[in-house]
């Protein structure tokens, strides 16, 4: 609070507007985006994490009084606050049109373990969380009213390192919830808003936080606060630390306490939407909640949970999440009789037919919640496959468990340099039309030089940011000046340029292009058309495996042909993915079919103008364009054998790289245009960028799912 302060006097009073933004995410996706601080201050911005709290804090009121008398400054500030004033006020949004019964006092409530806003709130591990992000971004964007749920990490996820051997180390940093562009929630009487929990049979308080998205608020509950045992205090320090208990106890926290903390804030949500399961404890504490208010029982308040409630499910494997009985006992004993339940019908809640010795979080979301979804055409069918029974058998009349693909917030993706073209070949307001077919035909008036200079630039970007990040890492390993000095030589924006960023585990398959090394340096070393690989992405903190894949790539790419052709950043995020996917030339991705629930990175390339190089899972099996947008790794075989498969894909992904994609890329023109490659990059983003965007996605999400 009295950073804010202190904020609030340091402004010079020309700069006064920036406030808002200071405290409000939407600077992030609008035309200015960084540039409105970076100007401020440029070095101290990279510092900050692109923290505009902490760039407050540190920039020096000289500094900002430079600003304060710039012309050309305030005239960009006041178009932006007027920007802001007009987006905030706007009341013939899609939503309002479309939905007038979600209303601020009746929004959505959207509950997730995990939230990717932005670089600089670190509360976000991969994907979910940047859907999540991505999600109440749009849901402001539409004029959707939308309420966000979940937890302040005082550590986040972890910060990944990787020692001399390869080997990925994990370091923790503590956030200081004063430096970043949050604020405490106050009740009525100015204290600090806090809601009451039981976990481990201990009464535990949380404090209420606010972020602002746009239109959209983020509730995020934190627990380390003097009054909670030392123990206690230590529910929300980590995301996904690997350590089943806490993971329990962030979900009673995420699920029950995320409840109480809407009633708190005197929020009756229209529709409470799960994303993932990990919040489905709150179905549990809204069917008590009925029970109390209305004295009836479980049975009798079903119907009326039911109505409101979406589960959005994420993973296709059929385990999903489980607890233990014992870790349920101990923290369900004493609730489940508010349930009027005894021990055997609470546990019938979580139980799974293929498994009855655990509790599944998967089964608890599918039996409770109104309706259910999975997030890709393909994944629908598999969902549908494991868990139909058991989604229908509680109501016979519910709709077949459907889906709804997945798509990224356009505006936070894309690149500034091609939002400029898009706007003078697509117009002013593209973002506004972008789930309109016509829109995106008229990329195929731009011409083919423009499209491909830009995408030069933008990729000469990457690779100056990837040799920088090495550079660093090599420096901090201390490794011998021949190595840190090869980084001269690291990548070249004249080079073919895969990309590769995810999660390394096991199904993510993220070495099946290592599986013949000697053809793949063939191919990355040729004369002609060389080949060269930027990848990222780290491994859960517990998760050998994927520590083990990281260590042999970079084993690998030290291999004298290989090491000027693959580099390795550090410590993937939402700042290295986003230059990542702006400035790839092919974007790879091979999971092990059918694994990949959706998958976002591949969209977020092509509206970039990257082109898809994948497995046919998730999202590209609806994306993919037969020999018009991208290119498909590998067939599937019928085989238990996943060395015939694996066989069978990389073979697919050496032969095409091979014989068809570095021809295309490297047949130029006269002007040093690959006509081929460009028409095929236009292809990429008039095909994909209308239909895998989060707006598309909201509204799908509307339409079929919050109102019936
Ligand atoms: C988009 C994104 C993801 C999701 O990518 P996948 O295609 O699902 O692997 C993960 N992490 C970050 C930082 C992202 O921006």
């Amino acid at each position: 609070m009295q950073l804010r302060r202190a904020i609030s006097t340091k402004l010079p009073p020309p700069l006064k507007p920036l406030k808002q933004f200071i405290y409000n995410y939407w600077w992030s996706w609008t035309s200015e985006r960084g540039s409105l601080f970076r100007v401020l201050a440029p070095d101290l911005w990279q510092d900050c994490q692109h923290n505009p709290v902490a760039l407050m804090q540190a920039i020096t009121p000289e500094r900002l009084w430079q600003l304060a008398e710039d012309p050309n400054y305030l005239k960009r500030l006041q178009n932006l606050s007027t920007e802001f004033h007009t987006y905030l006020q706007r009341s013939d949004t899609w939503a309002q049109k479309t939905v007038p019964s979600i209303t601020d006092d009746n929004p959505v409530a959207y509950f997730c373990i995990e939230y990717g806003i932005h670089e600089s709130l670190p509360l976000y591990c991969g994907g979910l969380g940047v859907l999540a992000g991505d999600h109440l971004k749009s849901a402001s964007d539409l004029g959707l009213p939308m309420v966000g749920v979940g937890l302040l990490y005082r550590q986040g996820y972890f910060s990944q390192r990787l020692n001399r051997s390869g080997w990925q180390e994990a370091q923790y940093r503590d956030n200081d919830f004063d430096h970043l562009p949050l604020v405490p929630v106050c009740n009525e009487h100015g204290q600090r808003l806090k809601i009451r929990v039981t976990i481990r049979q201990r009464m535990i308080k949380a404090q209420v936080w606010q972020v602002q998205v746009g239109r959209s608020l983020l509730y995020l509950l934190d627990t380390d606060i003097i009054e909670n045992d030392a123990t206690d205090r230590l529910i929300t320090n980590q995301l996904y630390s690997g350590d089943s208990e806490k993971q329990l106890t962030q979900e009673i926290l995420l699920g029950i306490g995320g409840v109480r903390m809407l009633q708190a804030l005197g929020i009756e949500p229209a529709m409470y939407h799960l994303n993932d399961v990990h919040a489905a404890f709150a179905l549990l504490e809204m069917a008590r909640f009925e029970m109390d208010q209305t004295d009836s029982t479980l049975d009798e308040v079903k119907a009326k949970v039911c109505d409101r409630t979406l589960f959005t499910t994420h993973t296709p494997v059929p385990t999903g999440q489980t607890f233990s009985i014992e870790q349920i006992e101990s923290s369900f004993a004493d609730y489940w009789p508010h349930l009027g339940l005894d021990r055997a019908d609470f546990l019938a809640l979580g139980a799974q037919t293929s498994n009855p010795e655990v509790f599944s979080m998967t089964a608890l979301a599918l039996q409770l919640t109104g309706s259910a979804n999975a997030v890709s055409k393909r994944h629908g069918e598999v969902s549908r496959q494991l868990w139909q029974n058991l989604y229908s058998k509680s109501s016979e009349t519910r709709k077949p468990l459907g889906y709804v693909t997945n798509g990224i917030h356009a505006r936070s993706w894309i690149a500034p340099l091609l939002e400029d073209l898009y706007q003078d070949y697509l117009g002013l307001d593209w973002a506004e039309h972008i789930t309109d077919g016509e829109t995106w035909s008229k990329i195929e008036n731009i011409p083919d030089e423009r499209l491909w200079q830009r995408h030069q630039i933008l990729k000469a970007r990457l690779i100056a940011y990837t040799r920088d990040r090495v550079l660093k890492a090599r420096q901090d390993r201390k490794e011998c000046s021949d190595d840190i000095n090869a980084v001269e030589h690291l990548l070249d924006p004249k080079i073919l340029t895969l990309g590769f960023a995810r999660r390394f585990s096991d199904y993510k398959r993220s070495d099946l292009i290592f599986r013949d090394l000697s053809r793949l340096t063939r191919i990355f070393s040729n004369q002609k058309r060389p080949v060269q690989l930027i990848i990222a992405g780290k491994a859960r903190p517990n998760d050998t495996a994927g520590k083990r894949i990281i260590q042999r790539i970079m084993e690998w790419s030290c291999h004298p042909d290989l090491r000027d052709r693959i580099a390795f950043i550090e410590d993937y995020d939402m700042y290295t993915a986003k230059l990542m996917v702006q400035g790839i030339d092919l974007w790879l991705n091979t999971p092990r079919r059918p694994l990949e629930a959706s998958g976002t990175s591949g969209q977020k390339v092509a509206l970039n103008g990257g082109i898809n190089f994948s497995v046919l899972d998730g999202w590209w099996c609806e994306g993919y364009r037969d020999s018009v947008n991208g290119w498909s790794i590998g067939k599937e075989v019928d085989s238990r054998d996943q060395e015939v498969q694996d066989t069978i894909d990389a073979e697919s992904f050496y032969s095409q790289l091979e014989r068809e994609i570095v021809r295309i890329y490297y047949d130029c023109d006269r002007n040093h245009v690959p006509r081929s490659w460009v028409k095929r990059m236009k292809a990429s983003i008039r095909t994909i960028a209308p239909i895998f965007n989060s707006d598309r996605m909201v509204r799908d999400y509307v339409q079929h799912l919050y109102l019936s």
